[in-house]
């Protein structure tokens, strides 16, 4: 078997980050961890942490720091992670969350951290056009021809905007993350651990630049 990997993939909402994160973690044979996935799977369930978040999300907000991090702890600790390495999505979103994955990860640190680079204005055009189902979250391209109402192919639930996927809401988040995250590539630059790759593609080209680069980076390191 290859060898897993420990990795922090960066980008946009809407670079495709969710979509070369299946394909890697295929790949390398490790979990994707998405914050988000984890946070919305709380919501549904309403737990307490749910609830919290929930309130938070809605109204544009980041869920506080020290509950991220004790969640993304919790998971890299589990049997998955803690052997084979993980690809985590979502987090850190700041340079204190970055630091804070240093300490968590200190026995077993990362081995790079990808920018998956798409410019805003694509990834705008394509949040805009996202919908998804209701009921099992497959997620479809509006065109403008759609029959109404629209059902999923899948499992003929409702085909719907997410609420934070309106312009507004979208243009908020990637501002966002223009303020508190371009940080975080200054950062893991600096340690020699970022690796920046376009995400302008069709998925399979954009899966193979990837790996090519992780395999390359991981037989030459930076150091320093
Ligand atoms: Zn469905």
């Amino acid at each position: 078997m290859i060898p897993g990997v420990r990795l922090v993939v960066l980008g946009r909402q809407g670079a495709g980050k969710g979509t070369q994160c299946v394909r890697l973690s295929r790949h390398y044979v490790v979990p994707h961890i998405s914050t988000g996935d984890m946070l919305r799977a709380a919501v549904k369930e309403r737990t307490e942490l749910g609830l919290q978040a929930d309130a938070i999300m809605k109204s544009g907000g980041l869920v506080p720091d020290e509950v991220m991090i004790g969640i993304v702890d919790e998971r890299l600790c589990a049997l998955d992670a803690s052997t084979r390495g993980y690809l985590l999505d979502g987090f850190p979103r700041t340079v204190a969350q970055a630091e804070a994955l240093d300490k968590i990860t200190i026995d077993r640190p990362l081995d790079l951290v990808v920018d998956l680079d798409v410019p805003r204005e694509l990834v705008l055009q394509r949040l805009t056009a996202r919908r998804v189902c209701r009921d099992c979250g497959t997620i479809y391209t509006a065109t403008g021809r759609e029959r109404q109402p629209w059902l999923c192919d899948v499992c003929s639930g409702d085909v719907i905007q997410r609420e934070d996927d309106t312009e507004d809401a979208i243009n908020r988040r990637l501002d966002g993350y223009e303020t508190q995250t371009r940080p975080l590539v200054a950062y893991y630059r600096s340690r020699g651990l970022l690796v920046r790759v376009d995400g302008v593609g069709t998925p399979d080209h954009v899966l193979h630049r990837l790996v090519t680069e992780i395999e390359y980076r991981r037989r030459n390191p930076i150091v320093g």
